[in-house]
């Protein structure tokens, strides 16, 4: 063979290996993120909603995702984690005490995945259907000794600069003179407004906020009710995801199905159906948006497990199945975790909570604290 057609085809294969390899490292790396956690959705919960919903052969959204892992849940002083703990691992990559947000178990205050996309120039939300500032939201948008501080979580979450917040605890935000519960004087409303926020408190005001100028919408004094004139969470979720997508250099969204705790706590089988069904929406509609924007990384996954459902046969056939409760609080059980996307693959297997926003930190080629 002459050498001028060596050189040719060694050229050309190296050409192929660079351009195969860089295009595995752009798909590898999304430019979007989109983090749902089920609060308290264990496997039994999905599970029942499947049963319930589709029917025990149908399939749910979350069932159709191609990659799926489990996540190990404890908290760094308890078997049985709290959602602040577990928010905080999924949130910074690192565990801490029960009822600590987003600090270390000495007081550290820890960046978060949201922060961390903020500072590349990327646009953040986080989206709950209970009070906003409850643990899960919070563990990326503030850090606090207690997660029980929500009136100064409030404060820090509109100082955030976060381009959506949406959820219930409007009193949070309102001093008791203006109908909230705040014990200073602050307004955060209008406070939010002079930063630029749009503040809506209603489906129709969302639909209608601009896409391109940061909103907080607070549909509720408490925990959203799921009825009008509230949004659902899939609208939220939809709406989010038309504002965020606005920036060019992409985001991170976290969505948090909240309810799903708070029925399985009551140990309240149909509740729990209900709010998985409506938290699978939400996952619908960002699989929708990922199926539309290639380089969307989609997660769904859990804090922690709420009431260790087990699914057992129906004692009757208008049941579509029969609960099966282990306590009234949390479980340590592991829970499910589903992905779909651009780096995907690098969530399957077993996780610890704390792995999983340090894997996708890695994705974006950032380290989460340390
Ligand atoms: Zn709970």
């Amino acid at each position: 063979m002459p050498r001028s057609s060596v050189t040719r085809r060694l050229s050309l294969a190296i050409l192929t290996v660079l351009v195969v390899s860089g295009y595995c490292v752009a798909y590898s790396s999304p430019k979007n993120v989109i983090l749902l956690i089920g609060d308290g959705m264990g496997i039994g919960h999905i599970t029942a909603a499947r049963c319930a919903g589709p029917g025990r052969n149908g399939k749910l959204a979350l069932d159709t995702m191609p990659v799926t892992g489990l996540v190990i849940t404890h908290s760094a002083n308890a078997l049985v984690t709290d959602s602040a703990a577990a928010g905080t691992a999924l949130a910074t990559g690192c565990k801490t005490n029960n009822g600590i947000i987003s600090q270390t178990t000495e007081g550290k205050p820890l960046m978060s995945l949201l922060k961390l996309a903020r500072s590349m120039g990327k646009s953040g939300g986080v989206i709950s259907t209970k009070f906003i500032t409850d643990a899960t939201p919070a563990a990326f948008l503030a850090n606090a000794s207690k997660r029980n501080q929500r009136e100064d979580i409030a404060k820090q979450m509109i100082e955030s600069g976060a381009e959506v917040i949406l959820g219930g605890g409007k009193e949070d935000f309102l001093p008791r003179s203006a109908g909230g519960s705040r014990s200073d004087d602050l307004n955060l409303l209008v406070e939010a407004a002079e930063r630029g926020y749009q503040v809506v408190d209603s489906a129709g005001a969302m639909s209608s906020a601009e896409n391109n100028r940061p909103i907080l919408g607070l549909f509720a004094q408490g925990s959203m009710s799921g009825k009008r004139p509230e949004p659902t969470l899939a609208e939220m979720t939809a709406k989010a995801l038309s504002m965020l997508s606005s920036n060019p250099k992409g985001f991170f969204l976290m969505v948090e199905g909240a309810k799903i705790d708070s029925e399985a706590h009551g140990n309240n089988a149909e509740g729990v159906v209900r709010e998985v069904l409506d938290f699978d929406d939400a996952v619908r509609t960002a699989l929708d948006f990922a199926a539309e924007n290639k380089s969307t990384l989609v997660v769904v996954t859990a804090d922690h497990d709420t009431g260790g459902l087990a699914v057992l046969e129906p004692s009757d056939e208008n049941q579509a199945f029969k609960a099966g409760w282990t306590t009234g609080g949390h479980s340590g059980n592991m829970v499910p975790l589903y992905a779909y996307g651009p780096g995907a693959i690098r969530l399957t297997g077993t996780h610890e909570n704390a792995q999983i926003p340090k894997i996708i930190a890695g994705l974006w080629g950032k380290r989460l604290n340390n």
